[in-house]
Order: structure tokens, then C-alpha cells, then sequence
């Protein structure tokens, strides 16, 4: 089982992620090389990057699944600004770059948003960035967010992600999926072997190198992306626990974007319930006596 959460790029860089994982019992993580919602970013530290490297090797945390998520101001689909475009595109470059500094084979990005553009020429906009960002012999892939389709959000369905994938002169991009953004997309997470044969029809299962896996606090095709603890949201435990065991995703890191309750992180706690496959529905009140 590959299990982890995202976690903060701390001062000490990837060593304070790969400490913060530790402490919740994960052995991957997912970070943001800074904050995700803005594009300030320090220089990679090389020092701190080996010992993070060298933590990782002493408690079985493989390099190989943790991933790096984009930050979220990036849009690749709206080029009517074309500033921001250029922007967009330059930044996830130097985001690759500290990828390959640090090691990271994997970069999550949100498709982008069509803001006022027809669907259309969003998604050639994505592919257009796409071919000039990803290179065939980069040792960092480019991973296609499955999307809720919150707004104008791209990527929402299956067809959407295989048309990106298909215009992509490079076969370096893969697919991450998130299980509140697929339910909130219409895709019913009570019947997971039916999607993946869908996906695996449509795009090719091959094609996925990493799942979020999160509840969510609304209705299949509510298109809201609001992320929900484990078990207490409309998926629910067994079906998460279903995904995370999955036979054809053994090898692909799962990743929990699961909300904080109050000031507390439940990651420690949901990685150990679903380790055990038990739901624990006094999940907030154990987790105030753990960080009491
Ligand atoms: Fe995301
Ligand atoms: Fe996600
Ligand atoms: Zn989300």
C-alpha cells in the first residue's frame, strides 16, 4: 500500500516534507514547492535535498511516489491575456526544474480553466503549452488532474483528459485521479471497476501514476470540489478503501487532500484507519486528545 497526504514545503524544504509524512505513518507525500496559491518559490537547497533523500532511504519512502503538485494559479486553457499565458507556461517550466533538482519524478497540474473561451479552443490552448512545456526526455511527467468541472474547469471528463493526452506530441504526460473531483464530475466511486474499464477503454489505465484520494461533501454531479475527511462524506469508507486497495493501481501512490479539522491534521489518524480498513466516526474527538 502507497499511502500518504500532502504535506508543507517547510523552510527545510523537502527534508520538512519528508519529516511532516513521517510523523503521520505515510510512506509517499505529495507538496507544493512554496504556497499553492501563489507562485513565490525559494531556490531548491541541494544540501537539504540530499538529507531529505537520505530520510526517505531510511524509512522506505521510495523517491519515485512523491509528487509534486502545481500551484493552482496556473491556467494553460486561457490565453486571451497572453502575459498570464506566457507566465503560466514559464512558471511550470522552473516548476519541472526544481522537480529534477529535487528528484521528483511527477508533477500533478490542474488542465485549466476556459474562463469566457469555448471549450474547444480552451483545451488546444492546454495542448499548444503542453508541447512547448513537457520534453520527451525530462525525467519529470506532467500528470492531467481529473477535474469536478467547477466553473469553467477543463478536464472534467474522461473524453476531455484522452483528447489532451491524444494532441500531445510527447508520451511523457500521465493522468492523476481524484476521487471528490470524479464523484462531483458525475463518475460514481460506488462502482469503481466500472470506471476503470471506462478509463481503461478511453485513455488506458497505464496512463495513471497517482490518486487523491478524498471524500466529498457533495453529491455525484454537483460539480463543487469540496474535499471531505474519510468516510464522512457521500463516497464513503468502503468505496475509498476499494480504490486504495485496488489490484490495478497497487503501484500508484495515494494521496489524501483531506481537510484539517479545526487546526488539526487528520492525516495520521485516516492513514491508520484505512490501513485497517475501520471506520472511526469519533474521528474529531480523537484526534483533539492525539494533539492535546
Ligand atoms: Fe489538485
Ligand atoms: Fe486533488
Ligand atoms: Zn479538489
Amino acid at each position: 500500500m502507497i499511502l500518504g497526504c500532502h504535506v508543507n514545503f517547510t523552510n527545510e524544504q523537502l527534508l520538512g516534507s519528508t519529516k511532516l509524512a513521517l510523523e503521520y505513518g505515510a510512506n509517499t507525500f505529495m507538496f507544493y514547492t512554496g504556497a499553492p496559491q501563489n507562485t513565490i518559490r525559494k531556490e531548491i537547497d541541494s544540501e537539504l535535498t540530499k538529507e531529505a533523500h537520505k530520510l526517505m532511504q531510511e524509512n522506505n519512502i521510495k523517491l519515485e511516489n512523491i509528487i509534486c503538485h502545481a500551484p493552482y494559479i496556473i491556467n494553460l486553457a486561457n490565453n486571451t491575456i497572453s502575459d498570464k499565458w506566457d507566465f503560466s507556461i514559464n512558471f511550470l517550466k522552473q516548476e519541472i526544474n526544481r522537480c529534477e533538482k529535487l528528484g521528483i519524478k511527477y508533477i500533478v497540474l490542474h488542465p485549466g480553466s476556459a474562463v469566457g473561451l469555448d471549450l474547444n479552443i480552451a483545451l488546444q490552448n492546454i495542448i499548444d503549452a503542453l508541447n512547448i512545456i513537457i520534453k520527451d526526455d525530462s525525467k519529470v511527467m506532467i500528470l492531467l488532474e481529473t477535474m469536478a468541472g467547477k466553473g469553467t474547469e477543463c478536464g472534467k471528463n474522461l473524453e476531455e483528459i484522452k483528447y489532451i493526452l491524444e494532441h500531445v506530441n510527447s508520451k511523457n504526460i500521465g493522468v492523476c485521479l481524484d476521487t471528490c473531483h470524479l464523484n462531483d464530475a458525475g463518475y460514481k466511486m460506488d462502482d469503481f471497476d466500472n470506471f476503470l474499464n471506462q478509463f481503461e477503454e478511453l485513455i488506458g489505465i497505464d496512463k495513471i501514476h497517482c490518486v487523491h484520494l478524498n471524500d466529498s461533501k457533495n453529491p455525484l454531479n454537483s460539480h463543487k470540489d469540496r474535499h471531505e475527511n474519510i468516510g464522512f462524506g457521500t463516497i464513503g469508507f468502503a468505496n475509498l478503501v476499494k480504490v486504495l486497495n485496488h489490484e490495478k493501481l497497487k503501484d500508484v501512490p495515494k494521496i489524501l487532500e483531506t481537510p484539517y479539522i479545526e487546526e488539526y491534521p487528520p492525516y495520521k489518524l485516516e492513514i491508520i484507519n484505512l490501513k485497517n480498513n475501520k471506520f472511526n466516526p469519533n474521528l474529531s474527538t480523537d484526534l483533539k486528545e492525539l494533539y492535546k
